[in-house]
């Protein structure tokens, strides 16, 4: 039975809720996340506390934060944990990594943050490139997404999984799969399969481009036509003239440029704009 009801709390949709309950998936997240005494994690949707209690265990405080009020009150009183926990009720969408990074004098102990989450599917993506937007301030991310998610995040040039997400993400991150975990590891069960990811934020952009507006443009661009050849799908940026001056291949497909030449054209868009 699929029940949606998991330790006295009926899972809302709205809010994205499955919930782990596999100790075996749990145990292997957690040995991926290693947390560390002396490091500063902070866990996105907390939920009924399945990864927020091994890896606690482990620390002396956790963050975490959690939209859902009743679940965020249930965890300032956990039993044996709230002396640990810093719960704040908020949208992780709308935190501002930066200010807690500060607050924590992170910079001065020659700490980032560590962050993980068993994530709302629903939100994975934007949460994801809100993040991303504290890179420099992040040693690493753990996150349970959709398979399908992990895949394109992880996905090299020239496969079909390669997309606008894979070269964001690879842009700031390197990225790698952790762990496959099938849906029966929830309550109530997800109708699609799942996967754990790690992001590591590079130390330097490799490919630094000048405005970020630019990459997610061209990248927008070339991968919502992705079956036509640049020379059309970008023809609205670039002369074909201009795609050859700057080493692309003007019948090649969005699917076909690297990080590395999306970073060109964006500066080159930076500095040429339409
Ligand atoms: N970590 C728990 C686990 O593994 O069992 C719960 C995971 S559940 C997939 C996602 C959790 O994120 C829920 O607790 C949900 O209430 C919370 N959540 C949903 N949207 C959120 C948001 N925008 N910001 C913070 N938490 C959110």
């Amino acid at each position: 039975m699929n029940s949606k009801k998991h330790l006295g709390h009926t899972a809302r949709k709205r809010f994205g809720q499955n919930f782990l309950h596999d100790t075996q998936v749990i145990e292997s997240i957690v040995a991926a996340i290693y947390p560390q005494r002396d490091q500063f994690l902070i866990e996105i949707g907390p939920g009924l506390g399945a990864l927020t209690e091994p890896v606690a265990e482990q620390i002396d405080h956790l963050t975490v934060i959690e939209l859902d009020r009743d679940l965020a009150e249930r965890l300032r009183h956990h039993p044996f944990l709230h002396q640990k926990l810093r719960v704040i009720e908020q949208d992780a969408m709308q935190f501002d990594f930066a200010a807690l990074y500060q607050e924590q004098n992170l910079a001065q102990k020659g700490q980032k943050l560590r962050v993980f989450g068993n994530l709302p599917y629903n939100i994975s993506t934007p949460l994801m490139f809100h993040l991303f937007q504290f890179h420099q301030l992040i040693q690493d991310m753990h996150f349970m997404l959709q398979k399908e998610v992990v895949k394109r995040l992880c996905a090299a040039p020239n496969s079909k999984a390669y997309g606008r997400l894979s070269v964001m993400a690879q842009y700031f991150c390197r990225v790698m799969p952790v762990l496959e975990v099938p849906p029966s590891a929830f309550k109530p069960a997800p109708k699609v399969d799942s996967a754990v990811v790690r992001l590591i934020p590079h130390a330097k952009l490799p490919y630094p481009v000048k405005d970020l507006y630019w990459l997610n443009r061209v990248c927008s661009q070339a991968f919502n036509q992705r079956r036509k050849t640049l020379r059309n799908a970008l023809s609205s940026l670039f002369s074909a003239d201009c795609l050859s001056a700057l080493g692309i291949d003007a019948n090649a497909r969005a699917e076909n440029l690297s990080v590395a030449d999306y970073s060109r054209l964006a500066n080159w868009l930076a500095d040429n704009p339409p």
